[in-house]
Order: structure tokens, then C-alpha cells, then sequence
């Protein structure tokens, strides 16, 4: 029981490292998503500065050159001519000012600063411009030609630069797009072999536990079972298998306050082989033994019913103890364990009158009372067995009274 609690338990932290891992899996799942998002914005949002050329390459066109050829055809004066260029030429700077404020890598720099010098050149000519518009003896010095292959040529510059920039954010957009996959696949890894392993190590933990309940479980049986033998034991007479002294101490006293309370009889026959000294004197101590063993097997066999005990009181001595049986039977069962020991017809020469080996009875039987003393059972059976003895052996002696 303790260790099926012991194995919910488990699987309900199993489970809840397994659901938690799952979450930060989640967490980070979303939060490296939601990072390449911002990332991915800030590189086409901030650091690609396209605008700033773009309104750079449109100032050249639109403000610096179509303020010239106005000028060349007449629709403005010099005066306007030259505020066109510096604020042209203003704009320029601002926006160039701008673009150079973002991050810049250091592979940009040589190209920056190509740019930058043709800017300067370019910001030069359109102040010459404007210088010699003002002078009209020297505003026909003024070339279209000129005009149209410069502002093509930091046109092309400008263009140059924006086309290396986009160049160098799809390529610094593809490098992010590999470590945003790489990150959420090692994430993805990690996390399942944490739970892979979380999950082998509850395995084995589970499988100790088990076993070891395998092996309580063994032990505890081989113990009851150890129990059982100890107890059978400490009440089984060794040589001859049936109950022992001990065990008569216990059932006597049992069953006599039993017949007390129910006012039933008790009856108590003391048993003992005779002349046995001589038995061994004759055949041998083994044989003896032998003889022993048959006797306590007829006892027991002739005795079937449930109130029905034998024991082994000592050496050749049995005791019979029949509880739930009436006086007017005792004699009749006294005479057939005498009659059944006699027909076993075992040869004892020593036993005089028959040669064969008997046994004396000496019985009682009581309904026993509150004031009886218990040991006076046992005496008169004791007595009883007496007169047995000396009335010639081989006899059942009887009373019904203490
Ligand atoms: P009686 O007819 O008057 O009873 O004479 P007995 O010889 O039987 O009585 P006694 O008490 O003189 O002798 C009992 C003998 O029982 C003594 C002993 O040699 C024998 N005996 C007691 N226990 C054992 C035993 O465990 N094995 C064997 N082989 N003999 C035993
Ligand atoms: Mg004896
Ligand atoms: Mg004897």
C-alpha cells in the first residue's frame, strides 16, 4: 500500500516536471519568436537607412539639376537659383548627416567614405554653379552636359550604396533567421532529453521499488511460514510428531475451564506402556523409539474427533483428553486404546503374561466445578493408573468422582 502511494506519487512529479518543462518550452518558444520579430523589424526598420539615400538621390534630380535646367530656361531668376542650391544642398547634408547617425559595420566604412567624397565634390560643382549664375558673363560657362553626367554619376553612387546596404541586411536578416531555427531546435533537443531522462530515471526508480516490494513481499511469507514451523514446533513432540507436555499445559487448562463454564464433562486418561524399561532392556534403545512412535500413532489414529487430544507427557508416559465426550463412553474408549496397542501384537518378552507390549490406563472423568481443583484430575488418573499396574497390567482403570 505504502508503496503504491509511494509510486502515485512519483508519477504525479513525473508528471509535473514533464508539464513544466513543456511550458518553458513554450516560453521560450514564444519569446525567441517574438525576439526575432523585434530583431527582424530593427534591421529593415533602423539600420537599413534607405530613405535617407533615396531623399538624397531625389535632392540631386529634383532640387539641384531640375533647379538648373528652370533656370537655363528662364523660369527662374539667379536669385532663386542659388536659394534652390543651398537649401538643395542643405537637404543633401541633413539626410547624409542622418544615414551616418546608424549603426555603421566597418566593411560599410570604405564605401562611406567613397560616398562621402564624391558628395563633397558633387556639394563643390553645385556652389560653382551658383557662383557663376550670378555673373552673367560667366553664366554661359555653365555646361548641361557637365550637369547631366555629374548628377548621373552620384546618382550612381547613392545607388551603389543603397544596393551594397540591402545586400548586407539580407544578408545579416539570413544569418538571424539560422540562429532563431538553431536556437528553437536546441531548445527543442534539450528539452527532450531532460525529459527523456527525467522520465529513464523515474523508470528506474519505479523498477527498485518494485523489486524491493518483490522482496518484502518474499521475505515477509518465508517468515510467516517460518512462524508457522516455530509454532507447530514449539508444540510437537520431536520422536514421536504428536502434541508435547507444553502443549497439554495450555489445552488442559483450556478445555477444564471450558467444561467449567458449560457444565459439560471432562475426561483425562494418564497412559503408560508397560514394563518399557525392560522393552529397552531387551530390544535396544532404537527399538524402544520405535515402539514409542507406534504407540503415539495408534493413540492418535483411534482418536478422530475434534475434542480429542494425545500427548507426549514424558518418556513412556501419554495423556488423552476428551472434552467433548460423556463418562458412560470413557470406559469403552479406554479398552479399545488399550485393545489397539495390543493387537499392534508387538513382541515384548518381558511383558510376562502375553509377550506382547500393552499399555495401563488410568481414566477419570468429571464434570468439573468452580471449587475442584484442577491438578486432581490428574492425580486420580494417576492413582487409577496405579491400581492398574497392580492389578496386572494391561488394564483400564475407571472412576467417575475425584
Ligand atoms: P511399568 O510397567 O511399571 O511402567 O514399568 P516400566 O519399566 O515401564 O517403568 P519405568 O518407569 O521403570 O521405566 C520407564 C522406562 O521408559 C525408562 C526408560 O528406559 C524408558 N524411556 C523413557 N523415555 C524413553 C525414550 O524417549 N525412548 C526410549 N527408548 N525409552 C524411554
Ligand atoms: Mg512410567
Ligand atoms: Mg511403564
Amino acid at each position: 500500500m505504502k508503496s503504491l502511494q509511494l509510486k502515485t506519487k512519483l508519477v504525479y512529479l513525473l508528471l509535473s516536471v514533464a508539464c513544466s518543462l513543456v511550458l518553458v518550452g513554450f516560453v521560450g518558444y514564444f519569446n525567441l519568436a517574438a525576439m526575432k520579430k523585434n530583431v527582424d523589424t530593427l534591421y529593415f526598420g533602423s539600420l537599413m537607412p534607405l530613405g535617407e539615400l533615396n531623399s538624397i538621390n531625389t535632392a540631386y534630380h529634383h532640387e539641384l539639376e531640375a533647379s538648373v535646367y528652370r533656370w537655363k530656361e528662364g523660369h527662374i531668376n539667379n536669385e532663386e537659383l542659388s536659394t534652390n542650391i543651398t537649401l538643395g544642398l542643405e537637404h543633401v547634408d541633413q539626410m547624409w548627416a542622418r544615414y551616418l547617425s546608424h549603426y555603421k559595420d566597418s566593411r560599410e566604412l570604405p564605401y562611406i567614405h567613397y560616398t562621402q567624397g564624391q558628395i563633397d565634390i558633387i556639394k563643390r560643382y553645385f556652389e560653382e554653379i551658383g557662383f557663376l549664375a550670378s555673373d552673367h558673363t560667366q553664366s554661359s560657362r555653365i555646361s548641361t552636359r557637365k550637369l547631366s553626367n555629374n548628377t548621373a554619376s552620384i546618382h550612381k553612387t547613392i545607388s551603389n550604396l543603397i544596393s551594397y546596404e540591402s545586400s548586407v541586411a539580407a544578408y545579416e536578416r539570413s544569418i538571424l533567421l539560422t540562429h532563431h531555427q538553431n536556437s528553437i531546435y536546441q531548445l527543442g533537443f534539450l528539452l527532450g532529453v531532460i525529459i527523456v531522462g527525467v522520465m529513464g530515471f523515474a523508470w528506474r526508480i519505479f523498477m527498485q521499488i518494485e523489486q524491493q516490494q518483490r522482496q518484502l513481499l518474499e521475505s515477509a511469507q518465508a517468515l510467516q511460514h517460518l512462524n508457522v514451523k516455530l509454532e507447530q514446533a514449539s508444540y510437537t513432540d520431536s520422536l514421536t510428531g504428536i502434541f508435547n507436555r507444553r502443549y497439554f499445559n495450555l489445552v488442559y487448562e483450556r478445555e477444564y475451564k471450558r467444561a467449567v463454564r458449560n457444565g459439560k464433562s471432562l475426561t483425562f486418561m494418564m497412559v503408560d506402556i508397560d514394563y518399557f524399561k525392560q522393552y529397552n532392556d531387551t530390544y535396544g534403545h532404537l527399538m524402544g523409539d520405535v515402539a514409542l512412535k507406534n504407540v503415539a500413532h495408534i493413540l492418535r489414529t483411534s482418536l478422530q474427533r475434534p475434542g480429542d487430544f494425545v500427548f507426549r507427557l514424558g518418556g513412556e508416559e501419554f495423556g488423552v483428553l476428551l472434552s467433548e465426550t460423556d463418562c458412560q463412553n470413557t470406559r469403552s474408549i479406554g479398552e479399545k486404546l488399550r485393545f489397539n496397542i495390543e493387537s499392534l501384537g508387538m513382541e515384548h518378552t518381558g511383558n510376562k503374561p502375553t509377550a506382547i507390549l500393552t499399555i495401563s490406563i488410568g481414566a477419570v472423568c468429571v464434570i468439573p466445578t468452580e471449587e475442584m481443583n484442577n491438578e486432581s484430575l490428574l492425580h486420580n488418573a494417576d492413582i487409577n493408573l496405579y491400581t492398574a499396574k497392580e492389578r496386572g497390567r494391561n488394564k483400564v482403570i475407571f472412576t467417575t468422582t475425584l
